[in-house]
């Protein structure tokens, strides 16, 4: 159980091991950031600030980044405050020698649940699960493509975290019924431009 900590503190905190998975389903071993270093960038974001006045405050590119980071911060002062022993200050430093202060299995398995949660909070807001959409017309209501208030026009059916879903009638498709859908292309009329206002 330590070591399940260990190794979910390790990625929280230092550089660690990676494995990327392309498209094509090639893998590339590297070294990333820790998850705390990454989310830092995130906070900052990448790319120059808008010409919006020099006079202006900064505010954070990313608010949820923002959010999420302060709240680790404040757990790790609370954590910090729970355990005397801990004297060091960097937010890294809090986390490490909390998890290392921990001496029964409650704690320790409390512990990983938390460090995890952040740390799977962590990776959904750097890697935010993709949406495709899907070039058919929707089995249950017939639409194609859907327009919003802002005019863009979407495909109606997509597909995110392996559930596919119409914006119009709201019908979902996972497992086994996502082989319905792959079928309904095969019989996809060539001209279906048909646009559904949301
Ligand atoms: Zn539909």
């Amino acid at each position: 159980m330590t070591t399940k900590l260990n190794q979910l503190v390790h990625e929280l905190t230092r550089p660690h091991a990676a494995t990327i998975i392309r498209d094509d389903g090639s893998k590339t071993f590297t070294t990333e950031a820790s998850l705390l270093n990454q989310l830092r960038e995130a906070v900052k974001g990448s790319g120059g600030r808008g010409a919006s006045g020099a006079n202006s405050a900064p505010i954070p590119i990313n608010p949820a980044a923002h959010d999420l980071y302060q709240r680790i911060s404040y757990k790790a002062q609370q954590l910090k405050a729970a355990h005397k022993g801990i004297t060091t200050g960097t937010l890294e430093s809090i986390i490490q020698a909390w998890s290392l202060a921990l001496t029964n299995d409650h704690d320790i398995t409390q512990a990983a649940r938390t460090v995890e949660h952040w740390n799977t909070q962590i990776r959904a807001l750097l890697d935010p699960p993709k949406t495709i959409e899907l070039k058919i017309s929707c089995p249950q209501c017939g639409a194609r493509q859907v327009i919003n208030a802002e005019g863009e026009i979407n495909l109606a059916v997509t597909i995110q975290n392996l559930t596919a879903q119409c914006a119009v009638c709201l019908t979902q498709w996972e497992g086994e019924q996502l082989w319905y859908l792959k079928e309904a292309t095969d019989y996809e009329p060539a001209d279906t431009n048909k646009t559904t206002q949301l």
